[in-house]
């Protein structure tokens, strides 16, 4: 099948302003305006997700939140409702990111319940999976196993109807933030496990037609590497996602290579 690129922009809790988060979004409604081969999706911070004044008419831009309760409404102080996300307009919901499992204690039943929830509110969730640093030390196979754990678990909940509404992405912890760090995943080693969650999707859950992006400090300079893998179905973007040049540099390139 063959679908847009999807470009999923993870702002996390920035940026400071309103009127830097509307510059922002600016820049990515006109880059994907200008291309017809992505589908640009940005997850602002909460305080800009239920704003209109943020939103406006950004035509090109597919609203999207960083995370939804696994209750749809109720008596649940701090948490956000998925209806409320619904009526509010927002169709994605990140779910299961490394930054909630590893400051929130998320687990992957708490994953389960919220993907069950989301779907069945009509929210597109993105369920992120990815390996830590020592699983990744240990080689492929242990890579291997830490993924397929994480996504049986993750979807212990669902249908198969329900399944086949997540968009995936492969996101090893160790290749996040990257501007922190250095250390960066390898193309090969990305889209292989990017097709290898794919097979486990249509070998154990009947689903042969998954979306599976890839997520790990992707930058304009080097979305063109990965570009040339057919598996991987588009990106999650951290901090790149945070600088207007590099919003309109991972879109064109994604255009161009298209
Ligand atoms: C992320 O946290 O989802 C992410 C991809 O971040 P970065 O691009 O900064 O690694």
């Amino acid at each position: 099948m063959n679908h847009k690129k999807i470009i999923a922009f993870n702002w996390k809790m920035n940026p400071g302003s309103l009127k830097q988060a509307r510059a922002l979004l600016n820049v990515a409604n006109h880059a994907g305006l200008k291309s017809k081969n992505s589908r640009v999706v940005v997850f602002p911070p909460f305080e800009y997700v239920f704003s209109y004044d943020f939103w406006g008419h950004a035509a090109k831009i597919t609203k999207g939140a960083q995370d939804c309760f696994w209750q749809a409404r109720g008596p649940y102080t701090g948490q956000i409702s998925p209806r409320s996300l619904k009526q509010a307009g927002i169709s994605w919901v990140i779910i299961g990111h490394s930054e909630k499992r590893i400051h929130g204690n998320e687990t992957n039943l708490q994953i389960a319940k919220k993907l069950k929830t989301a779907v069945r509110t009509g929210l597109q969730p993105l369920l992120c999976l990815g390996d830590d640093a020592f699983s990744h030390k240990q080689g492929i196979i242990r890579t291997k196993q830490c993924i397929r754990k994480q996504l049986h678990e993750s979807l212990s909940l669902l249908s198969s109807a329900d399944i086949k509404e997540i968009v995936f992405v492969y996101e090893p912890i160790w290749a996040i933030s990257a501007v922190s760090h250095g250390k960066t995943d390898d193309p090969v080693h990305a889209a292989r496990m990017v097709s290898y969650l794919k097979e486990l999707l249509v070998k154990e859950f009947r689903f042969p037609d998954s979306r599976v992006l890839y997520g790990g400090s992707v930058n304009a300079k080097t979305v063109s590497k990965f570009l040339g893998f057919d598996d991987i179905n588009g990106f999650l973007v951290g901090a790149a996602s945070l600088k207007p040049d590099q919003v309109s540099g991972i879109i064109r390139a994604i255009e161009n290579n298209s």
